[in-house]
């Protein structure tokens, strides 16, 4: 009997689980693929060899395979106690509108996506290091850095990334920060290979090599484009005026990621 109770409660548990609003980490899943995929084709010949070598320690062949590992982890429970370790590592609080980085503020003992991408590329870099750790600081990287150039990983505001910023979407309530984890890029419609290869068409020219400045940016982004609307209602115009902002992020973090990866591997 008590069996059976533990039994049900776990049943219990586990649909609460899916019935609760997930606490929005990212730009979903199809984001951080893109980001990847964009970056796997910009990387030259000598990073493209080790990221490989490195994917197969992994048990990966591409870099979108690994991309939402840092999330996905947060649902297996052997990973729990990782997870909520690594919770603080997927975004930047800025303290005030003016979004420049105060280390000591913002990003104590380096608890922040800034310092994780420093971090976890050092790693990767280090040649003295288990290939096993610089696969595994590979998988951290490449999420860190598509979570970076969310606007709302690095915003300013104190509502938890817009977790809290309440919006109606579709008839249900939302937040802002899922809107633009989903809704934005899903408004296009396609499969996150098309869509990636439809990105990809558009080669972007940018030299920013340095985390905290993407960070600024997305900061900036959050308070002059719009991202917070006028009222609380998300509607098809909003989705429209937001993609392309979302598209020119998601290109900017493949080429910088591909930057980052063959200074640090070539
Ligand atoms: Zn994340």
């Amino acid at each position: 009997m008590r069996n059976r109770c533990r039994a049900g409660m776990r049943s219990m548990m586990a649909m609460l689980f899916v019935l609760l609003p997930a606490l929005a980490h990212a730009w979903g899943p199809s984001g951080h693929r893109m980001v990847a995929r964009l970056a796997e084709n910009q990387l030259d010949a000598t990073s493209r060899a080790e990221v490989r070598r490195l994917l197969g320690i992994l048990g990966a062949n591409s870099l979108p395979e690994i991309a939402n590992w840092a999330d996905d982890m947060r649902s297996d429970p052997a990973q729990r106690e990782l997870s909520r370790a690594t919770s603080r590592l997927h975004f930047v609080n800025f303290t005030d509108s003016r979004c420049t980085y105060d280390e000591p503020r913002i990003c104590a003992n380096g608890q922040c996506v800034i310092a994780a991408i420093q971090r976890h590329a050092a790693m990767l870099g280090d040649r003295s290091a288990t290939d096993r750790s610089r696969a595994e600081a590979l998988r951290y990287l490449v999420h860190f850095v598509g979570d970076v150039h969310q606007p709302l990983h690095a915003g300013y505001r104190s509502d938890r990334g817009g977790n809290n910023h309440q919006v109606r979407f579709n008839g249900k309530g939302s937040n802002l920060h899922a809107i633009w984890d989903s809704p934005v890029l899903g408004s296009r419609r396609l499969r996150w290979n098309d869509y990636a290869r439809l990105l990809e068409r558009a080669p972007i020219s940018d030299n920013t090599a340095n985390p905290i400045d993407w960070a600024e940016q997305s900061c900036r982004i959050s308070r002059d484009k719009g991202v917070y609307p006028q009222g609380r209602t998300i509607d098809k115009a909003y989705l429209d005026r937001m993609r392309p902002l979302a598209e020119r992020q998601i290109r900017l973090a493949g080429k910088r990621l591909a930057k980052l990866l063959e200074r640090t591997l070539d």
